[in-house]
């Protein structure tokens, strides 16, 4: 079977030296284990994080080890009773062809509805972020302008809709490009949307919300996080879900310089982890199917085909090559 191991921890943006395709040989699934053959796995920002030696809430990965991540794969050998083959299941042991896996580290998935792969991207762990942010974090109320950063990308696309499900009176997207902006507003049926590459934040914003906004979801952090502060109603609420623009970052630049305006808004900035909303899966989980069902919560894919193509698609979508959620199909 193969793997992608991490060969050294990349300084500044990744790059082909950071990975390495290694060759193994895998046992038969020891009583509390499962052979999984991967269909999918899923590329994350976090990944970027794991990858240097930096303390987090995450171990970081090992330098000659496999790297690890979400990932969607068929059962074929059991060693545990809990599950058979042909059992296709979501497990943490992505970024390789087969998985030796442990039993309770296994969720069975019911794929009678959805694609398998869902469950990496809108019902998946982004899905859950953008819906604990605006239903928790920086919560949504009825008549809100609401502002989210790489609207195009999972959590981003999942968070546009959600705002708008929870009653925002307008929602506004930042995406990179043109055509990223397009499809925020034409697919994905946000209000407006600003394109960042474009310069001139706090005049685009102006032009969106001139009124200003209640919420911003924050994926990106730096200069986009500023004029969302400097946009920010009184009572605002800004949850920090990402810094994307500074993980590549080898000196962090210095922060917003505007937080003197949250004592004239009275706003609040906080920080979150989706795993500490895990008592929200169900309930977001039944109205996310429901949504999924009847068609009004959309979603895309970037597709990239092949593991020794993974390291690529990990790198692409730092540099926003993705629409939706990034993934890597294992198998045809
Ligand atoms: P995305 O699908 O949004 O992909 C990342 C996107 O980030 C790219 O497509 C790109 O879009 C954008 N981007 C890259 N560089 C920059 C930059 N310099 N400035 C602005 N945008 C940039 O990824 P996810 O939806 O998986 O994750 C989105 C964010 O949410 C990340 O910051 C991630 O770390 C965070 N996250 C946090 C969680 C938590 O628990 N706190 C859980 C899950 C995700 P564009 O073309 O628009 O630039």
């Amino acid at each position: 079977s193969r793997e992608i191991h991490l060969a050294q921890r990349p300084h500044g943006v990744p790059d082909a030296d950071t990975f390495a395709l290694e060759e193994v040989q895998l046992p038969d699934p020891g009583p509390d284990e499962i052979l999984v053959r991967n269909h999918w796995m899923s590329v994350d920002p976090y990944m970027r994080g794991r990858m240097s030696g930096a303390r987090s809430y995450v171990a970081p990965y090992q330098v000659g080890a496999p790297l690890e991540g979400g990932a969607v794969g068929v059962v074929c050998k059991c060693g545990s009773g809990r599950f058979d083959p042909g059992d296709v299941v979501l497990h943490g042991l992505g970024w390789r062809d087969m998985a030796l896996v442990r039993h309770d580290a296994a969720q069975r998935l019911d794929i009678s509805r959805v694609p398998e792969q869902a469950y990496l991207g809108i019902l998946g762990m982004p899905g859950l972020t953008a819906y604990a942010g605006l239903v928790e974090v920086a919560p949504v109320r009825a008549g809100d302008v609401v502002l989210i950063s790489a609207a195009a990308g999972a959590v981003g696309s999942a968070a546009g809709q959600f705002a708008r499900k929870l009653g925002a009176a307008r929602v506004i997207g930042s995406a990179g490009g043109p055509e990223k902006c397009i499809h925020v507003v034409e697919e994905l049926g946000f209000d407006a949307a600003i394109d960042y590459r474009q310069g001139e934040l706090e005049d685009q914003l102006h032009d969106v919300a001139a009124d200003g906004i209640d919420v911003y979801f924050d994926n990106v952090g730096g200069e986009q996080l500023e004029a969302a502060i400097g946009a920010l109603r009184v009572h605002g609420r800004i949850a920090i879900c990402g810094a994307i623009s500074q993980y590549n970052a080898t000196r962090l630049p210095p922060g917003p310089r505007n937080l003197f305006r949250l004592i004239q808004t009275r706003g609040t900035i906080r920080g979150m982890l989706v795993s500490d909303h895990a008592h929200l899966k169900r309930r977001f989980f039944e109205q996310a199917g429901r949504w999924l069902a009847d068609g009004s919560l959309r979603y895309h894919e970037t597709v990239v085909e092949g593991l020794e193509n993974a390291p690529r698609a990990f790198c692409d979508l730092l540099a926003g090559a993705n629409t939706g959620k990034m993934l890597v199909r294992l198998v045809d």
